[in-house]
């Protein structure tokens, strides 16, 4: 279910939680980059890669490719909130489970693990900090990603603070579902902004996120006028936004705007769904059908055409 943020809450997280940190990432803004992941979104697109970066709490997720059946963390649990099939399987009863952590510890395959860790502003400095040559050398920076960022404020906030002492470039990949006053004043101390754009129909967005897509598209007005580079994030998803009619109506909107720089799109693939499966959370997402190439290519052809800078990925 997706959380209400326009009311204005937003999880206090002083430490944070964080689910993974990429180093060498090439996609998520120029040059090299390292991408940290903040867990915790209001949104719940039925598409997404990132399943695990959903909920705002840690979770247990099962890997069974890597699994030996040995059994060591079924043992582990004091909880009983694992158990073996007869074929070995290790099933979990998530309602019993309590996060302690005691099976990823037995584990020595790391088959089974809590996704979500609790990383102070000195942690994470430190572990970006380690990719620093690779910045200055290829312009790039660091990705504030998720989940989303703005999720966990003051975490994002006072880590921007924090890189930009240190001399280090910071991107926000933000979807834009945040309090205007929230996100205007991350955004504003951001070098660049990466803004995600789905469904422009308010029906539509609403039934494969969970939210209206008003706030999100009044954000990204005020963004426009505060100079700040954006690159538009355009997930493609054969079925769900590929329209004429949808298409059109991003590029119209674009066009009003004057710091959009390019807009990416981002075909859609199955990279999430074995991860369903390892949470246990297949009926909330839906499997689609990645577009082809010449599906890609038509959609690049029609922004470009309309004026626009469009490339695939980035
Ligand atoms: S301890 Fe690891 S390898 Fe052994 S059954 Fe559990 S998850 Fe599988
Ligand atoms: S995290 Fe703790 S309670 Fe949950 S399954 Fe693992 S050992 Fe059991």
């Amino acid at each position: 279910m997706a959380l209400n943020i326009e009311s204005g809450k937003t999880r206090a997280c002083p430490a944070g939680l964080i689910f993974d940190i990429k180093h060498y990432a090439v996609h998520d803004g120029p040059g090299i980059r390292t991408t940290v992941f903040f867990k915790g979104c209001p949104l719940h697109c039925h598409w997404c890669h990132n399943p695990e970066s959903i909920s705002p709490d840690r979770e247990l997720m099962l890997m069974p490719n890597r699994c030996a059946r040995c059994g060591d963390c079924v043992r582990a649990c004091q909880y009983q909130a694992l158990a073996q099939k007869e074929d070995g399987e290790v099933v979990a009863d998530r309602s019993r489970c309590t996060l302690c952590g005691d099976c990823e510890r037995a584990c020595q395959r790391e088959a089974i693990s809590l996704v979500g860790r609790e990383m102070s502003l000195e942690d994470i400095v430190a572990e970006v900090e380690k990719d620093r040559i690779f910045y200055d050398q290829s312009g790039g920076g660091v990705t504030l990603t998720g989940g989303e960022p703005l999720f966990q404020p003051e975490l994002a906030e006072a880590l921007i603070d924090r890189l930009h002492q240190a001399g280090i470039k910071v991107a926000l990949d933000t979807s834009g579902y945040a309090p205007a006053e929230v996100f205007l004043r991350l955004a504003r101390k951001s070098d660049l902004i990466l803004y995600d754009l789905k469904v422009m129909a308010e029906s539509q967005h609403k039934k494969y996120t969970g939210v209206s897509n008003r706030l999100i598209l009044r954000n990204l007005k005020a963004l426009d006028k505060l100079g700040r580079p954006i690159w538009i994030r355009f997930p493609f998803i054969p079925g769900v936004n590929d329209g004429q009619e949808n298409l059109k109506a991003i590029a119209d909107f674009l066009l009003e705007l004057k710091s959009v720089k390019m807009i990416n799109v981002l075909p859609y693939h199955k990279g999430g769904v074995e991860k369903f499966h390892r949470l246990d959370r297949d009926d909330e997402f839906e499997i689609f059908e990645p577009p082809s190439q010449a599906l890609i290519d038509s959609v690049l052809n029609y922004f470009k055409e309309r004026g626009l800078v469009a490339k695939q990925g980035g």
